[in-house]
């Protein structure tokens, strides 16, 4: 069997492991963004939050993604739509491409791209440490 992506007690494992306090609220912002396998935005983090516990605030999401994100367990990303995206911080790397019709995001790697990638900045005098690459992109019509 292939090995499960991370899951929400990871996050929360993680959370303790970094000294962090984890309040029941706290748990299942850790569990909404540990089940999410696409790039959810704070609004959409706390739709999912209210369907569990429809106590929770939208200021107590945003002060927990953002908690998050300082101790690095969730990535942000501005895919160009006004508004902050998110996902779970991930050893392997991945680039993006956005629908911007739809505000879709599909994952991609592409062995070739990395190594040109590579290749710039080593002409450049640079090692290479990270990048970020977005395509944005409309569906293809028949006939294109
Ligand atoms: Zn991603």
């Amino acid at each position: 069997m292939p090995q499960k992506p991370a899951t929400s007690i990871d996050i929360e494992a993680l959370c303790v492991k970094k000294g962090m306090r984890m309040t029941e609220q706290r748990r299942v912002i850790a569990r909404v963004l540990g089940e999410a396998t696409d790039h959810p935005d704070v609004e959409e983090v706390y739709r999912r939050s209210m369907l569990v516990d429809d106590g929770i605030s939208i200021a107590t999401v945003y002060r927990t993604v953002r908690l998050f994100e300082e101790a690095g367990i969730l990535e942000r990303h501005d895919f160009r739509d006004g508004r902050s995206r998110y996902e779970l911080m991930q050893d392997d790397h991945h680039d993006h491409l956005i629908n911007v019709e739809t505000g879709e995001v599909l994952e991609f790697h592409h062995d070739e791209i990395e190594k040109l990638q590579e290749e710039i900045a080593r002409k450049l005098g640079f090692k290479l440490v990270d990048h970020r690459m977005e395509l944005y992109g409309v569906p293809l019509k028949e006939g294109q």
